[in-house]
């Protein structure tokens, strides 16, 4: 079994939504798309994206949906700086950057709510947008729902932090199959991905406790699409513990972000049903 060292380096500021966009929002190999206002019109949230005209299957990613979450926008910045320059990961895992650059399409919205992150608030303006995915009252849901409709992504990673526990990181995955709406239906995944996170983090990881999410969360939302495959999006939700410094937060990400990619790829692709840590790897 071949392992994968833990992921080191880590970035973390906020000053403020402008000061990302000027000087955070580029990213080379990426290109910027303006998706236009948010719910606060003097603001607007913006793509990144790479290899949209090409026939890749698209991952999508997220982060940011809580204003007050800033790590997750840095982590989740990083591994996007090494998906398009794989050369800049750390050595045992360039071949595993370089393996997803090469074979999928990705969009990436790293502030999704961008008066939160300059108000340091976990709502827009208004409201929690992470639950308005039914109701559709909210400028970014809205932007969020068309996006996915137009590209039909076949993965998605949603990037959160939260304070409940100091130190256990904890992540699900949504995924659903026709005639079962029953957001685990495919649990042998999702466990078999959190124990190959455990193994290579060295982390007590642990499954998100709330199981009440329902279509109103993004996460479950996204769980209840098609991919441009026809098949439902395997949906993922990462929570790193607020608790810890943004360094270990930023290991925890990447690990979660880098796993979840590979175990959804050998899901959908090389069809094996329950794969472990030995097939991704
Ligand atoms: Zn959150």
């Amino acid at each position: 079994m071949i392992l994968f060292n833990e992921i080191k380096g880590w970035y973390c500021e906020n000053q403020g939504y402008q000061h990302y966009l000027d000087n955070h929002l580029q990213i080379d190999g990426w290109e910027i798309e303006d998706l236009g206002e948010s719910s606060t019109s003097s603001m607007h949230v913006y793509g990144l994206h790479r290899d949209l005209d090409t026939k890749k299957p698209i991952i999508y990613l997220q982060s940011g949906i809580h204003g007050n979450e800033f790590p997750p926008v840095f982590f989740s910045r990083r591994f996007a700086e090494w998906i398009s320059r794989p050369e800049k990961a750390p050595g045992d895992t360039k071949h595993l950057f370089e393996y997803l650059k090469n074979k999928y399409a990705f969009y990436w919205i790293p502030i999704a709510n961008p008066y939160g992150y300059e108000h340091q608030t976990r709502d827009n303006e208004f409201m929690n947008i992470n639950v308005d995915f039914q109701d559709e009252t909210q400028k970014e849901t809205l932007i969020i729902k068309k996006l996915n409709e137009r590209i039909k992504p076949v993965i998605s990673i949603d990037c959160h932090n939260w304070e409940r526990d100091n130190s256990t990181p904890c992540h699900k995955m949504a995924i659903y199959q026709d005639g079962y709406r029953n957001k685990f239906f495919h649990r042998e995944i999702s466990n078999n991905a959190l124990k190959s996170l455990s193994l290579i983090s060295n982390e007590n990881v642990m499954e998100y406790p709330f199981n009440d999410h329902g279509g109103r969360h993004f996460h479950v939302w996204s769980g209840a699409q098609k991919g441009i495959n026809g098949q439902y999006v395997v949906s993922w939700l990462i929570e790193t513990s607020r608790m810890r410094t943004p360094e270990v937060q930023t290991r925890e990400g990447i690990n979660a972000m880098l796993v979840f990619c590979l175990q959804s790829d050998v899901w959908l692709f090389k069809s094996i049903q329950n794969p472990t840590l030995i097939d991704i790897m």
